[in-house]
């Protein structure tokens, strides 16, 4: 199907659902361990040689452009530790049919690479932060500094990068922390999600916070939560003002009100795995296409095949499946 106005292809599901975002793990590995999203006993990391080449990325990426999807969120593991993620990006930028080229990092090192990574055109970035408070960082992240997370936060700013900040409420370990991430919107253009728990892999064991309490914790401080109008922002949050505040809160509501109506992206892993879905077992090896040289136009086949097949909603059921899924593999 084409785009009226633009010409464009449009990627669609069974569901109507127009598909135009890819979330583009470049490694599994991190510099971090946060609990909820790593084992205790760690992880092995799959070898150099099953992670795609940076040039086997930009040519499925090219393929990905030219059937419709337009915006690459790069993740990992933490993407900033992979060599050469930034002239990557810059790469990616320049791919007739990106338009917009977004990362997700934990922020240790963002600071270092802010200035090259804004000369690469990168349009945003989203920060993982969970509490501001030192010693719960270093206890949730297994070692972690929050070092100069903030400043880092303030230097995006400053160079116009769009920020948002991502945080995870967890019971029994952030709640008090909830107003205090918010209130970084309040005097910065930033946009702070709240985003639910998913019961996968290393947090199937941990309890996270509803929606209606995060809510009820902001407001409490802070007054109203407006809705933003339904199509604010592009993928599945909920976005809200708060009187006095320049920046917004947002609220990804994973579990308690499933999100997947307004789902519109497709999960590339590391090692060339593409999921329509975070939960539920269905993927397409692409990177055992690419390296069989598969045309151009069969890769394109199996991709529209998934995104068809891209089921209705999740189904984080605490099963054994659940248990199994690495978010850091998957990218988040
Ligand atoms: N390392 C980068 C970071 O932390 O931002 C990128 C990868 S990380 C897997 C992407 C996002 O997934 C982070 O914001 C993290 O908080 C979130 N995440 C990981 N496990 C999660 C879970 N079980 N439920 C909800 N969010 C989760
Ligand atoms: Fe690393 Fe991000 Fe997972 Fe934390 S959430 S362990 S920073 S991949």
């Amino acid at each position: 199907m084409n785009d009226i106005k633009t010409g464009r292809k449009i990627l669609t599901d069974s569901f109507g659902r127009k598909i135009d975002y890819l979330r583009l793990s470049i490694t599994d590995r991190c510099n971090l361990r946060c609990l909820y999203c790593m084992p205790p006993e760690g992880v092995d990391s799959i070898s150099h040689n099953e992670i795609l080449r940076f040039e086997e990325l930009l040519k499925l990426c090219r393929i990905f452009a030219d059937i419709g999807i337009d915006t690459v969120r790069v993740t990992g593991g933490e993407p900033l530790i992979r060599k050469g993620a930034v002239d990557f990006i810059r790469e990616l930028k320049a791919i007739n049919g990106i338009k917009r080229v977004t990362m997700t990092s934990n922020g240790v090192l963002l600071g270092e690479h802010l200035k090259e990574l804004s000369r690469s055109e990168l349009d945003a970035v989203n920060i993982s932060l969970d509490t501001l408070d030192r010693e719960k960082f270093s206890f949730l992240t297994r070692g972690g500094t929050l070092g100069n997370i903030l400043s880092a936060i303030d230097l995006a700013l400053e160079l116009a990068l769009e920020v948002k900040i991502n945080c995870v409420p967890l019971r029994g370990f952030n709640e008090d922390d909830i107003p205090q991430i918010a209130s970084l919107a309040k005097n910065r253009k930033i946009t702070v999600r709240f985003i639910e728990l998913m019961p996968l892999g290393a947090a199937s064991s941990m309890k996270g916070i509803a929606e209606t309490e995060v809510f009820t914790l902001i407001e409490k401080k802070f007054g109203c939560l407006e809705p933003l109008p339904f199509n604010y922002g592009s993928g599945p949050a909920s976005y809200y003002t708060l009187d006095g505040f320049s920046g917004n809160i947002g609220i990804i509501s994973a579990v308690s009100r499933r999100f997947c109506e307004k789902c519109n992206r497709l999960r590339l892993s590391a090692s060339g795995a593409l999921k329509p879905c975070l939960s539920g077992s269905i993927s397409a090896d692409l990177r055992g296409l690419l390296r069989n040289n598969a045309s151009d136009e069969n890769i394109a086949d199996v991709i529209r095949k998934l995104a068809a097949d891209k089921p209705a909603g999740h189904n984080f059921n605490f099963n054994d499946y659940s248990k199994k899924i690495e978010m850091f593999r998957i990218g988040g």
